[in-house]
């Protein structure tokens, strides 16, 4: 029996890195997955590995910057579902490491519009669904680079440190309710993303993002406790930060 059997998760940025590897450990423990992301290739990959071990998904193939799209995803899942379980808001870019003064505008619009508009919009779109269900889990994928302000990380940190004020401001509205709303700092893992702001690095150096994705699951299974947190993959342990009581 899985921990999460008959519930449902939506997953963004699941075509690859540690959005695709959260996904299937979802899935194996159960969970209907709704698989978000563009890349169709990706997402078709995911669906033969999910299905091949026994499990279920729904794919999604959304740009999450058309807004639009993630309302429609909100009324789809309500109407089959009626209610969302667990959500992952993992789907991020880089966007530019750059002096402040350098940077595009639209590098910085487009990066603002993925990493924090369109996390606003679905956490807008699912709120009410996780509020139905009686152990909703919200996932948000932050980074270090939200507390680290390193030089030319500017774009990227600003977006990380306006999803962790988004994510805590939710936990504390929700906190009497079922509801639990984390965030995630996953450290250094081997990815694309990772790849393309260290690309002198050795990738083999970095945890894969199987050993992060299973270090963050604890956080979408119904006996997850805590809310409003900061949960450190490489500390195996949530941050000291707390809210105000
Ligand atoms: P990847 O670049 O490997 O994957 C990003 C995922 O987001 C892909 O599935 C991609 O799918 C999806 N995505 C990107 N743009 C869009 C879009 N416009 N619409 C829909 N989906 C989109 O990233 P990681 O796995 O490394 O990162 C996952 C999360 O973890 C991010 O939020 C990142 O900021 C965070 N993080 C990662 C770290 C690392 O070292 N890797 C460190 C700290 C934080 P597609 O292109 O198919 O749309």
């Amino acid at each position: 029996m899985g921990r999460l059997d008959g519930r449902v998760a939506l997953v963004t940025g699941a075509s690859r890195g540690i959005g695709y590897s959260l996904a299937k450990l979802l899935a194996a423990d159960g969970a209907h997955v709704i698989a978000v992301a563009r890349t169709v290739g990706g997402l078709e990959e995911l669906d033969d590995e999910i299905k091949a071990a026994g499990g279920a998904t729904t794919l999604v193939p959304l740009d999450l910057t058309d807004m639009a799209g993630i309302d429609r995803l909100g009324g789809a899942i309500a109407e089959r579902w009626g209610r969302l379980d667990v959500l992952v808001a993992n789907a991020g870019a880089l966007g530019v490491l750059a002096p402040i003064g350098h940077i595009e505008a639209k590098t910085f619009e487009k990066t603002m519009t993925l990493n924090v508009t369109a996390t606003w919009r679905l956490i807008r779109s699912t709120d009410p669904l996780l509020r139905r269900s009686d152990a909703g889990r919200a996932i948000i994928l932050s980074s270090g680079a939200a507390h680290s302000a390193k030089a030319f990380w500017g774009l990227y940190a600003a977006t990380k440190a306006a999803e962790e004020a988004l994510a805590r401001s939710w936990a504390n509205e929700t906190m009497n309710s079922p509801l639990r709303v984390n965030c995630v700092n996953p450290g250094a893992t081997r990815t694309a993303m990772r790849a393309l702001a260290m690309p002198g690095e050795d990738p083999a150096s970095l945890p894969t993002p199987a050993e992060v994705a299973a270090r963050i699951l604890p956080l979408a299974l119904p006996d997850c406790t805590e809310t409003g947190r900061i949960f450190d993959v490489r500390e195996n342990r949530f941050t000291t930060y707390r809210m105000p009581e």
